[in-house]
């Protein structure tokens, strides 16, 4: 079963890697779906509740417009999360107990291009307004979601985002081989056919104060993310060449959009020798975009010990799998090295201003009172040549945003952002997506930023359980 194009083919350009399902294969799994006795999919995996039981059974008796419209009902955006969601429901799928799971994401992107392709999936207009205004901030996946809820609710609703186009990290964060760029404008672009204003370049709390904002709405749903990255504050970290993950895959995102014409020398990863720190979905990514731009090798260090081939004891079925995970960019070649610290950046031995190597070693993880931690396990130093590192480290939570204090928004001591636990932040204030529960998954910032929206129609228009059917 081919699931992604060829490795020389791919590497060639920034087109998806998967391909398409073929027809025996689909017809095979849809089979397999319905052999299930009490389904955990939806209800145990979904952020969403997809209703996948369902949806399979009917895309199984071709009844693929039915398929649809059910899969549409629980997810407003399913041509995002059907290419680049993990597949939650996929760890929980009852097949997967003693083999392969079903494929049911790959199902999903059948079901919703199928829907594209025969002009099945259109704008929904809402046919009255309620006079209410809310202005969202942020177009990542969260914002993108509450928009359109509230919106199909009757509400004026305007999105602000301080980039230059919206989609939040589907658009500057996550590479086109994942996520082609023309699936977040055909979405964008039925959002605003049904009403939903987008002011872009517009850093709110900076060019339009809170006061302006709450003025102007009445009512802010805050879905900035939760972007504040994590540094690796060890010797040498001022060297030029060590850039963070997110600055160049936007960079990269930016040029192969069109947006920009160029990467700057110093995030053109070419005839270089790349070191990614982090072993998380960022890094991969900056495997991906380094092979595809010419580096010279690209190795990838990861603190965490290798995860086992197959579930441990200790994490059942149908909890979500920790096991190793190949991702098409780890296919696409370099190294990968686990339980592996940097301890200093070296300079290079011409330009002692960049970085020309960097020193590592082997950790063992032993128990503390906070938990597990890393301890460097002497002797085991290497020094490894690197002429750009990428830091990959994950996110600590929202940065500093001017739009929070501007609105009356406090921050909690763990430097989240306090709010009730249905997000609502200050008085006609929410908040969702990353911002909200940390850094997660684009299924989870759909999920809450439909959630969060469903607080404030509550609050405000009493249709809180207002059902994505029945817009
Ligand atoms: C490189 C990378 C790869 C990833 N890959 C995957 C993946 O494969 N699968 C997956 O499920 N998840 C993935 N994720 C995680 C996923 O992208 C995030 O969890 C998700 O985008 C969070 O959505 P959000 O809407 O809460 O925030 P974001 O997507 O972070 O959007 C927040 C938006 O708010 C805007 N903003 C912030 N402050 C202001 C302001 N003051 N004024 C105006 N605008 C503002 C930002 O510019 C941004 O556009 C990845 C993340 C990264 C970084």
């Amino acid at each position: 079963m081919g699931k992604y194009r060829s490795v020389s083919e791919r590497i060639g350009d920034f087109d998806s890697v998967e391909v398409r399902l073929s027809p025996e294969d689909l017809h095979a799994d849809l089979t397999r779906c319905q052999d299930c006795g009490i389904p955990f999919c939806h209800a145990s995996g979904c952020a969403l509740m997809n209703a996948i039981p369902e949806i399979n059974a009917q895309a199984l008796a071709g009844r693929w417009s039915m398929a649809l419209a059910t899969l549409l009902d629980a997810s407003p955006f399913p041509e995002f999360t059907a290419r680049v969601c993990p597949g939650l429901c996929e760890g929980s799928c009852v097949q997967g107990l003693y083999g392969e799971p079903v494929q049911c994401r790959q199902v999903e992107k059948e079901v919703i291009e199928r829907g594209f392709a025969k002009g099945l999936v259109q704008p929904r207009i809402p046919t009255r307004r309620l006079g209410m205004s809310v202005g969202v901030v942020g177009s990542g996946p969260a914002g993108l979601a509450a928009a359109w809820r509230l919106n199909q609710a009757g509400l004026n609703v305007t999105v602000y985002e301080r980039d230059a186009r919206p989609g939040g990290f589907l658009r500057y964060g996550i590479p086109d081989f994942k996520l082609e760029k023309e699936v977040v404008d055909r979405r964008v672009e039925m959002l605003a056919i049904e009403g939903i204003a987008f002011e872009c370049g517009v850093d709110a709390g900076v060019d339009l104060s809170g006061r302006l904002l709450k003025n102007r709405h009445g009512i802010i749903l805050l879905a900035c993310g939760a972007r504040r990255r994590r540094d690796l504050d060890i010797p040498g970290r001022g060297l030029a060449g060590i850039v963070f993950a997110t600055e160049y895959l936007s960079s990269v995102n930016r040029v192969v959009s069109g947006e920009t014409d160029s990467l700057p020398a110093a995030l053109d990863p070419r005839g270089k020798q790349v070191v990614v720190i982090g072993g998380g979905d960022t890094g991969s990514d900056c495997i991906g975009c380094s092979w595809r731009l010419g580096a010279r090798s690209v190795t990838q260090l990861e603190i965490l010990p290798e995860p086992p081939a197959v579930r441990a004891e200790s994490n059942p079925w149908p909890e979500w799998p920790r096991v190793r995970r190949d991702s098409s960019s780890h296919e696409e070649g370099g190294e990968r090295r686990w339980s592996t610290t940097t301890l200093e950046f070296l300079p290079d031995g011409k330009d002692h201003e960049r970085v020309g190597a960097l020193r590592a070693a082997k950790v063992e993880w032993v128990p503390g009172d906070a938990g597990p931690r890393p301890v460097a396990l002497p002797g085991t130093d290497v020094d490894m040549s690197a002429d750009m590192v990428l830091l990959a480290l994950g996110f600590t939570g929202p940065e500093d945003n001017p739009i929070l204090g501007s609105l009356g928004v406090s921050r909690t001591a763990n430097g989240g952002i306090a709010a009730d636990k249905e997000g609502r932040a200050a008085r006609n204030v929410y908040i969702a997506g990353d911002a909200r529960t940390g850094p997660g998954l684009v299924v989870r910032a759909i999920a809450d930023g439909l959630n969060s929206a469903g607080v404030l129609l509550g609050d405000h228009v009493n249709c809180r359980n207002y059902s994505l059917a029945e817009g």
